[in-house]
């Protein structure tokens, strides 16, 4: 892949321009073939790979992660439902790309990523993707992104910086170092508990941190708790329930990687939606809960703890639950929806608009296709909210949301722990863009 000068993207902090059609920038292309795969994630489930073929004989991969912990209002992915992998084949979702959206997309010149984009929602006809699937239909958008990028002579990130109109930055990483909730097999109600270099300076200071700190609580883990069994996003999965117990293995952590916590700061995603148990109460730590009390909860772990973001405290409908917690700690830490948004403009403005969050987590394949990603985003930054990119539970190799945040500057990354091969391909090639491109900034602006 190029990784040649940025075009002009515009000035830092720019208002994305994806919402308003295509910028002109864009280099037309021509699709000679697309074809389609099923192959296995990282949980060992099947999920659709791409391969999309220009007309001059470049071929442009992709493939589509896959949740766990997914929100009601997520674009709906395409599973078999047959006998094989337990109904969780994707072949109908191969088939379609090969046929109906190959059909479609192949033949033709493609202004841009929005118009194809376009074109495979009104294909599919559905709102929410559930007839082509959004696995199939985010695995092209992305492999299309890769190849626009490949006629613009630029790399992905640089791209995506054109189509957003945003200043490249290194974002923050957050490692997901310990896993509850549906990604682990221990007893937490909480499902994501992360470290974020916040203090550190660069892509690889960060990402060392990281590393350390994640060995630091092996050791850790296993000393206490004789194992170091994973979760689905690499992090350690102990035997313990009380986030309380998991905050504390982290701050030791952190410090017996010789680190402080003004340099490493930690942010939790509850997934609440988890342990909700309807009509806004909840159910933590063997306590029941109401959501004025899990806002007491939550506001004394933030007493108590370094803790600088929380994710998905409240259930993706307890609206009110979000609207607590957001008068009372909103001004000093990060909110940030998940569940509650599933990377949506309408949801992400409506949330502004009614005081939800602060934040909004942005998941490609939760919208389906790569522009109305960008509009997401775009829709976040209009409203002053933050933005932090995401990787799916279920991964695969695929580096896309690497150059998805750097291209659209929003500073902030989880793609779980800092080991495994799905998750430390992000990581790596984070580093590998901030090695190329020395004079990019690291952090949250
Ligand atoms: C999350 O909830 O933020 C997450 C990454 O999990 P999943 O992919 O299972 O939704
Ligand atoms: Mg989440």
């Amino acid at each position: 892949m190029s990784e040649a000068t940025a075009p002009q993207t515009g000035q830092p902090g720019a208002t994305p321009s994806g919402a308003a059609g295509d910028p002109p920038n864009d280099v037309g292309l021509t699709i000679a073939s697309l074809r389609a795969e099923q192959v296995l994630d990282s949980r060992g489930w099947p999920t659709v790979s791409v391969a999309l073929t220009l007309d001059d004989g470049s071929v442009h991969e992709a493939s589509a992660p896959a949740g766990a912990s997914t929100g009601a209002f997520e674009a709906v992915e395409s599973r078999d439902e047959g006998e094989e992998f337990s109904g969780r084949g994707v072949l109908k979702a191969v088939a379609g790309i090969e046929g109906e959206i190959a059909a479609r997309l192949t033949d033709r010149r493609w202004d841009g990523i929005r118009a194809l984009d376009d074109a495979l929602r009104d294909l599919d006809g559905t709102p929410n993707l559930a007839r082509l699937g959004a696995n199939a239909v985010v695995a092209v958008s992305m492999a299309a992104s890769r190849a626009f990028a490949h006629v613009s002579g630029v790399a992905l990130y640089e791209w995506i910086a054109a189509q957003t109109g945003a200043q490249p930055l290194m974002p923050v990483p957050h490692f997901n170092v310990l896993n509850g909730g549906a990604h682990a097999a221990n007893d937490l109600d909480f499902q994501e508990f992360m470290i974020a270099p916040l203090g550190l300076v660069s892509e690889e200071q960060a990402v060392r941190a990281g590393s350390e700190i994640y060995h630091a609580l092996q050791s850790a883990v296993r000393d206490e708790f004789h194992t170091a069994g994973l979760g689905d996003e690499g992090g350690f999965a102990p035997p313990i329930a009380n986030p309380v117990q998991a905050l504390d293995l982290l701050v030791a952590a952190i410090e017996a990687a010789g680190y402080t916590t003004d340099q490493v700061k930690i942010a939790l995603d509850p997934a609440a939606n988890g342990f909700s148990l309807g009509d806004g109460n909840y159910q933590v730590g063997g306590r029941r809960l109401d959501r004025r009390e899990l806002v007491d909860y939550y506001d004394g772990l933030l007493g108590d703890y370094p803790i600088w973001s929380i994710e998905d405290g409240f259930a993706e409908d307890d609206f009110e639950g979000w609207q607590l917690m957001f008068d009372r700690v909103g001004s000093s830490t990060q909110l940030v929806g998940d569940d509650l948004y599933v990377t949506d403009a309408a949801r992400i403005r409506e949330g502004a608009e009614k005081h939800y969050s602060n934040a909004a987590l942005i998941k490609v394949n939760q919208i389906g296709t790569v522009s109305q990603t960008f509009d997401a985003i775009a829709a976040a930054r209009e409203n002053d909210m933050a933005c932090m990119v995401s990787h799916r539970s279920g991964e695969t190799i695929d580096a896309f949301i690497a150059d998805l945040v750097v291209g659209t500057g929003v500073g902030q990354i989880k793609s779980g722990a800092p080991a495994r091969g799905e998750r430390v391909a992000k990581y790596n090639r984070l580093m590998s863009i901030e090695r190329r491109q020395p004079q990019l900034q690291y952090g949250l602006h």
